[in-house]
């Protein structure tokens, strides 16, 4: 099983990150979403992979403080990538990329070495919220 191909997509500041693409949602929607996250956190050296939603009710993220080792790597460099995120994508607009938001956070508290510790998870709920009010204005 290999896998789809990775898509690189540049970003500012010479930064890149890498997306594959199983779910409904357009390759356009995701750069678009990539590009704005990126414009306020960092994503230089994510691997972002979209899946379909199965049974669940919302869209479902996480953020790997590091590469997997069973990882599809098609199309990647190896030693050009940190972090791995993915994302289950429900039929919601919205949902996704306020995951992708949130899980975008989390890759920023590892950068931080901030790995443990109280209120992880609510710095990464209310940059989602306020990223979803200030910054989204659709794919
Ligand atoms: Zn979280």
């Amino acid at each position: 099983m290999a896998g789809q191909k990775h898509r690189i997509v540049r970003l500012k500041g010479r930064s890149r990150c890498a997306f594959t693409n199983t779910s409904k949602l357009a390759d356009k929607e995701i750069k678009t979403a990539l590009r704005a996250v990126h414009s306020e956190l960092s994503l230089d050296r994510v691997v972002v992979h979209f899946k379909t939603m199965g049974e669940r009710r919302w869209s479902f993220g996480r953020a790997y403080a590091g590469i997997p080792g069973v990882m599809n790597r098609r199309g990647l460099s190896i030693g050009e990538w940190d972090y791995l995120i993915t994302i289950a994508v429900d039929d919601d607009p919205i949902r996704w990329v306020h995951t992708l938001a949130h899980e975008a956070k989390h890759i920023d508290q590892y950068r931080q070495r901030h790995y443990r510790g109280r209120g992880r998870e609510a710095a990464c709920n209310a940059f989602a919220d306020w990223f979803m009010r200030e910054c989204w204005s659709g794919a």
